[in-house]
């Protein structure tokens, strides 16, 4: 049996993460009728890895608790936020706090956002637009979240909603970790050695999700040294984060895991090889969840010498604790 070796340091941040999030989703009572939506999955799952920086915009703003209930409304080529009842405007005071309250993020160093699902304040995406006629639309998003993904546009930013489905659960809290990794990557005096490195640790990662988006950003770092620290900065960010939203489907991660086996051709037993083979095929067809082939690349990467691999943010790109991977 080879001797079991020390793995390299993967790139890894400290805990926990800061997350901006809607208020009313950690318990707070500020909703229109003073209630709250408690996401037990937030305030209890997620407590040990990130710390929360909440905002209710329509409370913060002044509207105060109990408000009335305010929706979006379409009409003159423009969607305003109304007071359902009174039809009273209060688009241009949430619209003047959003562009304060963002501004006043950016300190903050926030590495993603959680926002309330449906809210004409904080939804992200097809939140109703109701028209003169009455009839309602879902294509609509809140003044405070267009705010929010104008100011910062690679920030990881999901609704409360759509992480009871497993995958974006998954990929939302991959691209977390992720996001706090490149920040911390680009804080200070960083080098263009850095960069290679970090670029090298998240190989299997982007290759799970683009392969054309890394030879892309492969490109871009080969030219570090001659593009602006500004720019290339910027840039890297942008395709990065961009190569992550992207879905990885079972067929491309099968495929990095082909490429891991191949790591171990000489160094396992045939049997060994053929358990390895027959588990990410399983996987492929979907009998079994991505943690079981992990979990075995995991344990030949940690007992042979395939150092390469070993510093893979691929292997563990959130803590294993959580469990992402026993679902996708
Ligand atoms: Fe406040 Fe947003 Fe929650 Fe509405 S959805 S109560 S505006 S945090």
């Amino acid at each position: 049996m080879s001797p079991r070796v020390a793995a390299p340091e993967r790139p890894s941040v400290p805990l926990p993460i800061r997350l901006g999030v809607s208020s009313c989703l950690l318990g707070q009572e500020v909703r229109y009728d003073g209630g709250h939506k408690r996401d037990r999955y937030l305030t209890d799952d997620l407590a040990d890895y990130f710390e929360w920086v909440p905002v209710c915009p329509e409370l913060e703003a002044g509207m105060g608790v109990p408000r009335p209930a305010l929706r979006l409304q379409s009409g003159s080529g423009e969607v305003r936020l109304v007071e359902i009842k009174s039809g009273a405007d209060r688009t241009d005071e949430l619209e003047r706090f959003s562009a304060k309250r963002v501004r006043a993020l950016r300190g903050l160093s926030l590495c993603g956002y959680l926002l309330k699902k449906d809210s004409p304040s904080c939804g992200w995406t097809r939140v109703k637009v109701w028209n003169p006629k009455g009839m309602a639309e879902r294509k609509g998003q809140g003044l405070f979240a267009r705010a929010l993904c104008e100011a910062f546009p690679g920030l990881p930013v999901e609704e409360e909603g759509r992480l009871r489905d497993a995958a974006l659960r998954e990929n939302f809290i991959e691209r977390v970790f992720a996001y706090a990794r490149l920040k911390q990557l680009f804080t200070g005096r960083w080098t263009a050695g850095r960069v290679v490195a970090f670029h090298t640790a998240h190989k299997l990662q982007l290759m799970a999700h683009s392969p054309a988006a890394y030879r892309t950003l492969g490109a871009l770092v080969a030219e570090v040294a001659k593009t602006s620290r500004a720019e290339f900065r910027d840039q890297y960010e942008h395709l990065f984060m961009e190569a992550l939203e992207k879905r990885a489907t079972r067929g491309r991660n099968a495929n990095v895991l082909n490429h891991c086996a191949g790591y171990f051709k000489k160094r396992i037993d045939p049997d060994a090889r053929a358990e390895l083979a027959d588990l990410v095929e399983e996987y492929r067809q979907g009998f079994v969840p991505l943690v079981v082939p992990i979990t075995l690349i995991r344990h030949h990467a940690r007992m042979h010498d395939t150092a390469y691999l070993a510093g893979q943010t691929y292997l563990e790109p959130h803590p294993k604790e959580l469990m992402l991977r026993n679902h996708v």
